[in-house]
C-alpha cells in the first residue's frame, strides 16, 4: 500500500468558470453533433470516470466500516461503537489512514479491518451506497441530449464490478442500457487503473471524437490530454491516490458537476 503524503492543492476554477466550462463542453458536443449527424464530423463523446468522479464511493467505505463493527467481538466494544458512527467525512483515501483517525491502530485489527473492507469494496453488492456527486447526473444528461456518447470508463473490474456498476448508474439516474452510452470496466482486478486507462484511450476513437474527459485522478488526466490535446482534460477534486504525478498545466479543476 502506497505511503501517506501531504495533500496536494489543485487550481480549482471558481463556481461562475466551472459552470462556464461544463456549458461549454455541452455547447460543445451539440454543434458536433449536429455536424456529426451531416457526415461531417465524428460522434462526439464524453470520458467519465466513476469512483470519485461521478459519484462519491465514502458512503460505500462507511458502510462497511459499519458492518465491521458489527462483526467485532463483545471485547471490542468501544471500537466497535466508534466505528459504528463512521460518517464520509470521517475518511481518508486510504483504509490505514482512515482507521487511525477512527481510533483503530492495533495492528492485527487493522490487517482484519483492511481484509473486510476489501472483499467488500471491490464487489458489486455495496455500490448501492455510492452517491452522485452534486450536478453529475443532470451533467451527464446533457451531454447525452446534446447527441454526445457518454463513455464511463472506470478502474472497476468487469468480474466483480461490472454488474454493480451498471446498476448504480441506472439507480443514480446516469443514462446507461440506452443507445449512446457504454460501461468500459478493467478486465481483471489487478490491472493498474492508469495503465488501464493508457491502453484503452486510443481505443476510443472508435466510438467517436473524444470532447471532453473527467477523471478525480491526475495522471489519468494527464493521459487524456496528452493523448489528444484538443480534449478538455477536467480534473475533480475530491480525493486521489496519495502521491499521485503533477498535473499537467492544461487540465481544469473543478469541484463538482454544478452547471448552469
Ligand atoms: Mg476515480
Amino acid at each position: 500500500m502506497a505511503a501517506s503524503t501531504a495533500p496536494v492543492s489543485y487550481p480549482r476554477l471558481s463556481l461562475l468558470d466551472q459552470q462556464r466550462l461544463l456549458g461549454d463542453i455541452v455547447t460543445r458536443c451539440r454543434t458536433q453533433a449536429e455536424r456529426a449527424l451531416e457526415g461531417q464530423a465524428r460522434t462526439p463523446v464524453v470520458v467519465f470516470d466513476l469512483d470519485g468522479t461521478l459519484m462519491d464511493n465514502r458512503p460505500r467505505t462507511a458502510a462497511i466500516f459499519r458492518e465491521f463493527a458489527a462483526s467485532l467481538a463483545a471485547g471490542d466494544q468501544e471500537r466497535a461503537a466508534r466505528l459504528a458512527t463512521t460518517a464520509p467525512d470521517d475518511l481518508a483515501y486510504l483504509v490505514r489512514d482512515s482507521l487511525g483517525q477512527l481510533g483503530v491502530t492495533d495492528e492485527k485489527l487493522v490487517q482484519g479491518a483492511e481484509a473486510f473492507w476489501k472483499e467488500r469494496f471491490f464487489a458489486d453488492e455495496h455500490m448501492k451506497h455510492d452517491i452522485a456527486l452534486a450536478g453529475a447526473v443532470s451533467f451527464a444528461r446533457a451531454c447525452h441530449d446534446a447527441g454526445a456518447i457518454c463513455v464511463y470508463l472506470t478502474g472497476r473490474d468487469l468480474p466483480l464490478m461490472g454488474i454493480g456498476s451498471f446498476r448504480s448508474l441506472r439507480d443514480l439516474g446516469f443514462p446507461i442500457g440506452v443507445p449512446g452510452t457504454e460501461l468500459v470496466c478493467k478486465p481483471v482486478f489487478s490491472m493498474p487503473d492508469e495503465e488501464f486507462k493508457r491502453l484503452e484511450a486510443p481505443k476510443l476513437l472508435r466510438v467517436g471524437q473524444i470532447i471532453a474527459s473527467f477523471d478525480n485522478e491526475p495522471g489519468n488526466c494527464n493521459v487524456f490530454l496528452r493523448h489528444d490535446p484538443a480534449t478538455v482534460s477536467v480534473m475533480l477534486d475530491t480525493q486521489h491516490l496519495p502521491g499521485a504525478p503533477p498535473l499537467d498545466a492544461g487540465v481544469h479543476v473543478i469541484a463538482d458537476f454544478r452547471h448552469a
